[in-house]
């Protein structure tokens, strides 16, 4: 498990200063809704909450 999830997406409910995501976990998808990625474009968090 990731100690540490740097973020760059200021306006999740979840996101602190310094690029943190103080979320307990998080879940990555992929795009497509398959499991394989082709590169990282294609992942997303899907903890994401709108502030
Ligand atoms: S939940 Fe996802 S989008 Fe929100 S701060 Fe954490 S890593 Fe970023």
């Amino acid at each position: 498990m990731a100690k540490d999830v740097k973020c760059r997406v200021e306006n999740c409910k979840f996101w602190s200063q310094g690029q943190r995501c103080t979320a307990n976990a998080i879940e990555v998808s992929v795009d497509s809704g398959g499991k394989q990625a082709g590169d990282v474009q294609e992942t997303n968090c899907h903890t994401f909450k709108l502030q």
